[in-house]
């Protein structure tokens, strides 16, 4: 069809791809990233100001799906995947609201790609009549949130690989307690080598013919595009209401949330200024701040899922906004450490009465600047992940225990166990090829 859009490998090497095509593969054979050939345009009176954040997905998301074999599905993957609440709520100071997107399965943003992934997948024929094995690198969230979304479904396995020691007690607990065809591999090292093994293997030929793979990376279209929906469902809401446009402040590890966010205001919706926080892993600040973009090795903080050095869509940032000083123009970003951290979810806890977990504290401490700034603009701090989730940090610093979402607590009352991997793309490929 002459209106679908095609998917284009960042690295140009690769041959353009369908939506569904882009979605299945993961990464593209060139190791680059899936992107769309332009990025559609829409307006806020294309969206129904009664539909639900579903029905604000599923029209936002056409451009993207039109012409491809889920096309007509699209509707009925919002609804699956999109079940559960994604509230602006109001915060009782300022012009400022968060938007709260830890109300799924596993308490954390990463839901809502998880599962508009696993819906798409579902629906895809596969040539293969072999189990397909997922593969996925978590920082913490991400790898709940796949385990979740595809527990039990017939004929997929997912592999999940954590950093031992780096994610929480509490995440630990839920990657480890799917069983059935969900397994968790604890892994001596850091996110970054996690997600370089999954790279490694979804780009081994030889390994695919033995064990066909896919990933679940954030770096997956199926998990960028879906993530989009919140952003626009509450700037719409938010411009229907107040005739202004909602601006951003987005915690930011690997890019995907914020990207999404950057490319609804792409699309020309009406949002504002989007602010990346980011904690001690300073990548992104450096090289918004005028420095050479410095991919490095990860160190470890309260904020887990943030503990990024090589932000793994920077590669689409860059394809999406051309040259770097174009880029520094649209974007700004800023680094906190974990003092700050801590600082920011007690003051918040005991001047407000609000607990947030460790990375929306970095964005509130990014509005918390701002006001004393004097900036009285409407802001949207995103809140990717509950606070329950990491009490060991939270419940020192606000002097209480946090209530366990019911979800949370249902996965917690489960056994939970992980196997041990050492640190080489070696090692991951004779764990998948001893299993295939
Ligand atoms: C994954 C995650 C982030 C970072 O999101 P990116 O899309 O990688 O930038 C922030 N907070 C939480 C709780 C997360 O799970």
């Amino acid at each position: 069809m002459s209106n679908s859009l095609r998917y284009l490998s960042t690295r140009s090497r690769a041959p353009s791809a369908s939506l569904s095509e882009a979605v299945a593969a993961g990464l593209a054979p060139d190791g680059g990233l899936y992107v769309p050939e332009r990025l559609p345009t829409l307006a806020p009176a294309d969206f129904d100001p009664r539909g639900s954040l579903a029905d604000t997905a599923a029209t936002l998301l056409a451009p993207f799906f039109a012409g491809d074999a889920l096309a007509g599905e699209l509707p009925a993957i919002c609804a699956e995947a999109l079940d559960f609440a994604v509230p602006l709520r109001p915060l009782p100071y300022g012009d400022a609201h968060v938007l709260e997107l830890f109300h799924g399965p596993t308490a954390a943003f990463k839901d809502v790609g998880a599962r508009f992934l696993a819906a798409c997948l579902r629906r895809l024929p596969r040539a293969d009549d072999r189990p397909l094995t997922i593969l996925v690198a978590t920082s913490g969230d991400t790898g709940a949130a796949v385990g979740a979304a595809f527990h039990r479904q017939p004929n997929v396995r997912v592999t999940i690989l954590y950093p031992d020691g780096l994610v929480s007690p509490r995440q630990a607990h839920q990657l480890g307690c799917f069983g059935d065809n969900v397994q968790a591999l604890r892994v001596a090292g850091r996110f970054d080598d996690c997600q370089r093994m999954v790279k490694a293997a979804l780009n081994d030929t030889e390994l695919q013919r033995a064990v066909p793979l896919s990933s679940a990376n954030s770096i997956s279209l199926g998990r960028l595009l879906p993530q989009m929906s919140y952003y626009a469902h509450a700037a719409l809401g938010f411009w229907r209401k107040h005739g202004e446009p909602l601006n951003f402040l987005v915690p930011t590890g690997n890019l995907g949330n914020a990207l999404a966010c950057l490319w609804v205001r792409a699309m020309g919706l009406p949002l504002g200024e989007v602010r990346l926080a980011c904690n001690a892993n300073a990548t992104l600040p450096e090289f918004f701040a005028g420095g050479d973009y410095a991919p490095r090795e990860a160190v470890a903080t309260l904020a887990n899922a943030m503990d990024v050095g090589a932000p793994s869509n920077f590669e689409r940032l860059r394809w999406t906004f051309g040259d770097d000083m174009a880029l520094r123009r649209t974007l700004h970003a800023e680094s906190m450490d974990d003092a700050t951290i801590r600082r920011t979810i007690t003051l918040h806890a005991s001047e407000h009465g609000e607990t947030f977990c460790p990375h929306t504290a970095t964005a509130m401490h990014l509005l918390d600047r701002l006001r004393d700034q004097g900036d009285d603009r409407p802001w949207a701090v995103v809140a990717t992940a509950h606070p329950a989730k990491f009490e060991q940090v939270v419940e020192p610093l606000i002097g209480r225990a946090v209530d366990v979402p019911p979800a949370l607590a249902a996965m917690l009352q489960r056994s939970a166990s992980a196997e041990p991997l050492s640190v080489t793309d070696e090692a991951l490929k004779h764990w998948l090829l001893e299993r295939a």
